[in-house]
């Protein structure tokens, strides 16, 4: 726990940054010249940051999971065209919530980048963390040399983003989780039984709340009278190898000739092996990630790299090394020779 709260800066910028209650929130302006009290960007930051003081007022050592759950519910009510990002207290660290072209940085490590996620990124980052940067894309997303000084005050400044700084650092987790690798900290609900929220279908199956039919049986799903709720999320489909093998996605795993003693296979992906007599495939090749609700392709550095191709497309696109790209159903993963497509649970 930090008593003394964590100190902020503010980095100047087009955009508006919120605070409150410990929290930071980051609204895009898309384009308004002023972004006075009747702007969107002001009213869109102006709910958010009543959503956050609600949190914190219903829970005040852990408001993330409700910030989180009540930030799904804003922006499925809010539609497309908004870009945020909240970083809120959350117990031993800090939860990050994150939708479109807004990135969390960290000072060590792979940032988290809402534009990644199909959807929303919805995390909670654990120590050791002695700063948290939270940035609208189109600035420089990287954390100041120098330390801000001013204490987290109730307010809004236009600014690309701010600087949570913890003094002390937010402490290590527990041995158990201290052990653990950076991406699972960070990625913690991308293991198997993560919990997510989502809307169940009429026979109790939960679903992704960006879809309208229920993806295990087909029947519509009531994504207007219901709430979110959390649950053991569901295999997000298969992945259909072509020689009509089927591995269907359960947990995070890697891919590549010889996966089993890889160190992502040592950090619990699940090592799917495939031979390629055209020599074309790493050790361990790509890796996919499941996160929330969305599947996501990385490629491990491999020589020969890894490329995907969207349904309907002709043309296969590179996953440039150590990036990630989501991928739907019917997308195509080809590595060295050999191609998987992603499926539905019933293929
Ligand atoms: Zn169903």
């Amino acid at each position: 726990m930090h008593n003394s709260g964590p100190r902020i800066e503010v980095i100047p910028g087009r955009h508006l940054v919120g605070c409150t209650a410990n929290s930071v929130v980051v609204v895009s302006n898309r384009g308004e010249d002023e972004l006075n009290s009747g702007s969107s960007t002001a009213a869109d930051l102006a709910a958010l940051l009543d959503l956050v003081r609600d949190a914190v007022a219903r829970d005040g050592a852990q408001p993330a999971k409700l910030v989180a759950r009540a930030a799904t519910e804003w922006a499925i009510a809010r539609g497309d065209d908004v870009d945020f990002g909240v970083l809120v207290p959350a117990g031993d660290g800090i939860g990050v919530f994150l939708r479109g072209a807004v990135t969390a940085v960290l000072p060590e490590g792979e940032p988290l980048r809402g534009s990644d996620a199909g959807f929303t990124v919805d995390r909670v980052v654990r120590g050791p963390l002695r700063a948290i940067g939270l940035f609208v894309d189109d600035a420089k997303p990287a954390i100041p040399a120098e330390q801000g000084v001013s204490a987290v005050a109730e307010g809004v400044l236009p600014g690309s983003g701010a600087v949570l700084w913890f003094t002390p650092p937010i402490a290590a987790a527990p041995p158990v989780e201290a052990s653990d690798t950076r991406l699972d900290r960070t990625e913690l609900a991308a293991s198997a039984g993560a919990r997510v929220r989502g809307f169940v279908c009429p026979a109790g199956h939960l679903n992704d709340p960006r879809s309208p039919m229920c993806a295990a049986c087909g029947q519509s799903v009531d994504r207007t009278s219901q709430s979110l709720i959390e649950g053991i999320r569901p295999p997000l489909g298969a992945l259909l190898l072509d020689d009509g093998t089927s591995y269907p996605l359960g947990a995070d795993c890697v891919i590549g000739r010889d996966p089993a003693r890889s160190e992502p296979a040592q950090r619990g992906l699940v090592p799917i092996r495939v031979d390629d007599s055209s020599g074309g495939i790493s050790r361990a090749h790509s890796e996919i990630h499941l996160v929330d609700w969305d599947v996501i392709v990385v490629d491990r550095g491999s020589t020969n790299g890894t490329h995907v191709r969207m349904p309907g497309q002709q043309d296969w696109h590179p996953v440039g090394a150590q990036r990630r790209v989501a991928i739907g159903r019917g997308t195509e993963i080809m590595i060295g020779s050999r191609v998987f497509r992603l499926v539905g649970v019933n293929g």
